[in-house]
């Protein structure tokens, strides 16, 4: 039986502007997540991720495209999935500041999404289940009676995730969840991010412009620039060979904790150019305008991407010539 939990296929997602213009904010990503598996999906700004993320819970509709789960194409079903194809598929936003109603305890904010999808729920029952949330995130029950003004950014983040239980997900998409965070708080967050994956058996879709961040937290992690997927690998062999010149790029600028990571790190890799717009992605290979090692057909052509050891894959003309 396959562990696949989630097959996304040829997804775009683009936005048309005034004067015909088009923003290819996704185009063509195709990624697979497995059952209790973490994904680091890595990209700057405005590579597209947080667009991939709006259409796998549904916010956005696909352009074109599949996202296969659990037998069912998502991406077919547009906005309008069914409520336990919506409770399964959860998410957390980069900001539990904004994504919190501050005019609401956290026991009323915690129970919206009970009186949506658990509508049988006598008054008490709800109440019990939101100290269970509370306490499934570590969090006193006392919590529940709080504004979110009252709390720290740790503890609004927590309770984002809290919330995002309370449907009984199977796969949660974390959008850059510590980044508004002291990196103190963050190990604590991402602590109990993975203490709850091996509780609950949950899939992550982890987001994150922050690459040392996965070498301890994804099991593959996958690469996007301008809405192109670049490279995916295990983790391992993703930081210990990185093969697309971008991807070592990005790599070559990263902090290290050890000697052994400072031996895997590239060189310093200077960019050249600046990330060019969204509107105007050049033709070929996007990365063209910017990479030391481009050959003459990558302003012409688009790479196809190519699995070159296993689960190790690369969309690169350096690789598809050989
Ligand atoms: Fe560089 Fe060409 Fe590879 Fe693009 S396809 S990353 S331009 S070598």
């Amino acid at each position: 039986m396959s562990d696949k939990i989630l097959e996304i296929k040829h997804l775009k997602k683009y936005f048309a502007l005034k004067n015909r213009l088009v923003v290819k904010a996704v185009d063509d990503v195709s990624l697979e997540l497995n059952r209790g598996e973490t994904l680091g999906l890595v990209g700057e700004s405005g590579s597209g991720k947080s667009t991939i993320a709006y259409v796998l819970v549904g916010m956005y509709e696909a352009t074109e495209g599949e996202i296969l789960y659990k037998g069912g194409d998502l991406a077919k079903a547009g906005l309008y999935r069914t409520l336990k194809q919506k409770g399964e598929i959860q998410i957390v936003f980069q900001d539990p500041g904004s994504s919190l109603n501050p005019k609401r305890t956290i026991r009323k904010s915690l129970m919206v999404p009970l009186q949506v999808h658990d509508r049988g729920l006598s008054k008490p029952q709800m109440d019990a289940r939101v100290e269970e949330l509370l306490e499934a995130v570590g969090l006193p029950v006392e919590f529940a009676d709080k504004y979110p003004r009252a709390m720290g950014g740790g503890e609004r983040q927590l309770i984002s995730v809290a919330r995002a239980l309370a449907t009984h997900p199977s796969l949660v998409i974390l959008d850059e969840p510590t980044s508004a965070l002291d990196v103190s708080i963050q190990a604590k967050v991402i602590s109990k991010l993975v203490t709850l994956q091996k509780e609950l058996m949950l899939s992550y879709l982890f987001i994150t412009h922050d690459l040392s961040l996965m070498r301890n937290v994804a099991d593959r992690v996958a690469i996007l620039y301008l809405g192109r997927l670049c490279e995916q690998a295990p983790t391992a062999d993703f930081f210990e060979k990185p093969l697309h010149p971008y991807t070592r790029m990005l790599l070559s600028s990263i902090p290290v904790a050890t000697s052994e990571e400072e031996e895997l790190k590239p060189a310093k890799i200077i960019s050249t150019g600046e990330i060019p717009s969204p509107v105007n992605v050049p033709p070929g290979c996007a990365f063209h305008q910017r990479c030391k090692d481009m050959l003459p057909v990558c302003s012409a052509e688009r790479p196809v991407m190519r699995e070159v050891s296993p689960g190790h894959q690369v969309c690169c003309h350096l690789y598809n010539a050989n």
